[in-house]
């Protein structure tokens, strides 16, 4: 079992190193996608996969909620239609139909599955259990003890019977929308949902032996401050899921136009929302959570904070996985696949997405074929976000490289970190300190050959901390 750390960060070093970002949940980022990328190159991708017999991952993207949250960044389509549910599902199995045909997927047992949103309990029971057995019909589902396949929930559309289906569907871990249990904060959102329901749900959850309990809990929002934080923390750590996501949220307007519901003289201001990190920090890992990295604290005994120390720990579209399965694929509308080196993401419109299906095509938009170059950064990326580690001699020959002379240039990056005790460099290992565990973005960011490209071409992301 690990041994959890109770950090107290240093508000100074938070502050200094609170610039723009990606999360890394790939690298390169969506950000490098190219509109030349195309359907041909991912059949091609999938061609050259065609004899593998490993597992498969396979996430599918309902995008429809009933109501609008102001802070989403998600793809999603607002509606209180529900009869667009059947059409998408129509759709979406036309897609698992030609996907099947480019996979042996009689050999490739999906061992991880994940829906993900817009808000997934949008469907209504029976069109879940449709979903589900489109799924099983198209792909060879992995027997109850080898998978994991979870689901987001938004507690609002779900009672005890709804978990009841999806336990009896074969998910295994739940995740629970929670953001922030403050009243004022919720009305500023658009998101309320009362305390005690949620305090039923999870209690309920319990009882039917799901393997995690994930939250996900937003700073940085309107009206919060550590004191509402506080109460926020106070009533989670009690709650007691086996994961908590904690996202620093992102107020940019200009690219996401429900966030103009957003008065921003009521948002935190930069120290104020360090002061928020470093209490979430504190406090978690004081309750025995382990600080996983980006954004994550997991229970000791979870299966996260497991994969760090056996080595099978990785970094994808949806966060910190497991890696059962190397090979995603994602289906329904603005899903990412990513098979070995290749990216490939669907259109992000219903209208596209469907055209291309009526067309028999697979609905890529656009996607990455990842350089040599592209490989050894990934690599590097990969192990700092998850172990905070990297082996220099065991990068050296497996790619044949001088670490010191290829990557002089993120080195150099990583100076005034290295003064600050935020990375260690020594002959054969770059290391994040104990006190550097906050600023992993950061230090990636040094590896990243892209950012400065995109960020000249107007690309904008959230903040690091
Ligand atoms: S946060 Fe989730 S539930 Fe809210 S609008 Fe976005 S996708 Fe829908």
């Amino acid at each position: 079992m690990l041994v959890t750390k109770t950090f107290k960060s240093d508000p100074v070093l938070l502050k200094k190193y609170d610039v723009s970002g990606p999360r890394y949940t790939s690298y390169p980022t969506a950000a490098q996608f190219t509109d030349t990328f195309n359907e041909q190159d991912y059949l091609q991708a999938l061609n050259n996969d065609v004899s593998s017999k490993a597992p498969l991952s396979l996430y599918i993207h309902l995008p429809f909620c009933r109501s609008i949250c102001y802070y989403c960044a998600c793809n999603k389509i607002v509606t209180k239609d529900k009869t667009v549910v059947r059409h998408y599902l129509d759709y979406l199995r036309k897609e698992m139909a030609l996907i099947r045909l480019q996979l042996d997927v009689y050999q490739r047992p999906v061992t991880q599955l994940h829906w993900g949103g817009g808000t997934p309990t949008f469907l209504d029971e029976a069109e879940m259990t449709e979903l589900m057995h489109h799924t099983a019909s198209y792909f060879t589902l992995e027997t109850q003890q080898g998978r994991d396949y979870s689901i987001e929930i938004d507690p609002r559309t779900v009672n005890h019977q709804t978990i009841d289906l999806l336990r009896g569907l074969g998910f295994n871990r739940v995740s629970l929308g929670v953001q922030d249990v403050n009243k004022t904060v919720q009305k500023a959102i658009n998101r309320v949902q009362d305390i005690d329901e949620l305090t039923d749900l999870v209690a309920y959850i319990r009882t039917r032996s799901f393997r995690s309990l994930n939250f996900d809990l937003i700073y940085g929002l309107p009206f919060q401050t550590e004191i509402t934080m506080n109460q926020t923390l106070d009533k989670v750590i009690e709650l007691s899921p086996d994961r908590i996501s904690c996202y620093n949220y992102a107020h940019l307007p200009e690219r996401f136009t429900s966030q103009r519901a957003i008065d921003r003289h009521t948002l935190p201001n930069a120290d104020q929302k360090v002061g928020m990190l470093a209490l979430i920090i504190r406090r978690f890992t004081e309750a025995g959570y382990v600080y996983i990295g980006m954004d994550h604290f997991v229970k000791p005994d979870d299966s996260l904070a497991i994969a760090r120390q056996d080595g099978t720990l990785c970094r994808n579209f949806q966060g910190y996985s497991i890696a059962k399965a190397t090979d995603l694929v994602g289906m329904g509308v603005s899903s990412i696949s990513s098979f070995d080196r290749v990216y490939a993401q669907n259109h992000r419109t219903l209208e596209h997405y469907y055209q291309a299906l009526d067309a028999s095509q697979l609905p890529v938009a656009h996607g990455l074929m990842l350089t040599d170059e592209d490989v050894l950064r990934r690599t590097v990326i990969q192990r700092l976000s998850c172990y905070r580690e990297l082996n220099i001699p065991e990068l050296e020959g497996a790619f044949s490289i001088d670490f010191k002379l290829h990557f002089s240039k993120a080195i150099s990056q990583l100076e005034p970190l290295i003064e600050d005790d935020i990375i260690e460099l020594s002959q054969n290992s770059l290391a994040v300190t104990d006190k550097g565990f906050p600023f992993l973005r950061n230090i990636c960011m040094a590896f990243d050959q892209y950012l400065e490209e995109s960020r000249q071409k107007g690309y904008t992301y959230s903040k690091t901390l």
